[in-house]
């Protein structure tokens, strides 16, 4: 594993120094790489293979400035197979999903599906998100989805305080008491519905869910 580990941070050095040199990388990593490519070209059906690096797409994003994996990173470390570098990344919890990278790449790469994707197997993995807080929102998002069908913003906010890290955070920093006062005010103007509607469609969303952690026959 040392040495695995060893190779592939190699490997990683030649593709930041100069990329002429990345087919040297490419080499290095060989089967590994084309596999992980192979699985995201399959699951996402986006043509990483075609991306040339023109960064058109880092250029396009509103909050590439955040991101310690640039979108056009992203897409050339799927190449190269480097799946635990892009789940640990900040990028695919800072991506706002605008599509704009996408929407500006001329070879229609789908390079904010793709982050999306990922945003999802991290989410489904081992891997320690590096944005705690977002991470925790998402999954909060994703099961008041699961039982409404659409997000309430009331059990949004109970999903997500019930979190214990968010809980205890919000504690020691004293703004449990600032927002629970601020939801007040917001049910008081008629802002928050406190009984969830649910969607009309809710066994087709419950059927995405069970497809998505691949229950289905
Ligand atoms: S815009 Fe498209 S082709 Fe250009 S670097 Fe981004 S993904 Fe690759
Ligand atoms: S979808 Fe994400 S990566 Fe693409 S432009 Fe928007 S914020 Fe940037």
């Amino acid at each position: 594993m040392i040495a695995m580990a060893k190779i592939f941070d190699e490997a990683d050095e030649i593709l930041l120094l100069n990329q002429d040199t990345e087919d040297k990388a490419r080499e290095i990593i060989g089967d590994r790489g084309n596999h992980f490519l192979k699985r995201i070209e399959g699951e996402t059906a986006a043509n990483i293979s075609a991306c040339y690096q023109c960064h058109r797409c880092t250029n396009a994003c509103p909050v590439s400035h955040y991101m310690d994996v640039k979108p056009h990173q992203v897409i050339r470390y799927i190449q190269f197979g480097w799946r635990e570098k892009l789940l640990k990344s900040s990028t695919i919890w800072v991506c706002l999903s605008c599509e704009m990278c996408t929407t500006f790449c001329p070879n229609e790469v789908q390079v904010a599906e793709t982050i999306i994707h990922l945003r999802n197997m991290a989410a489904h993995s081992s891997v320690a998100p590096r944005e705690k807080q977002v991470a925790l929102f998402h999954q909060a998002f994703l099961e008041s989805l699961q039982y409404f069908g659409r997000v309430n913003e009331f059990w949004l906010m109970v999903a997500l305080h019930l979190k214990p890290i968010v809980l205890k955070e919000k504690i020691q920093t004293g703004t449990l008491t600032e927002e629970m006062a601020l939801g007040f005010r917001l049910f008081r103007k008629g802002k928050l519905k406190l009984i969830p509607r649910r969607c009309k469609a809710m066994g087709e969303i419950r059927k995405l869910y069970r497809q998505e952690r691949g229950e289905m026959d």
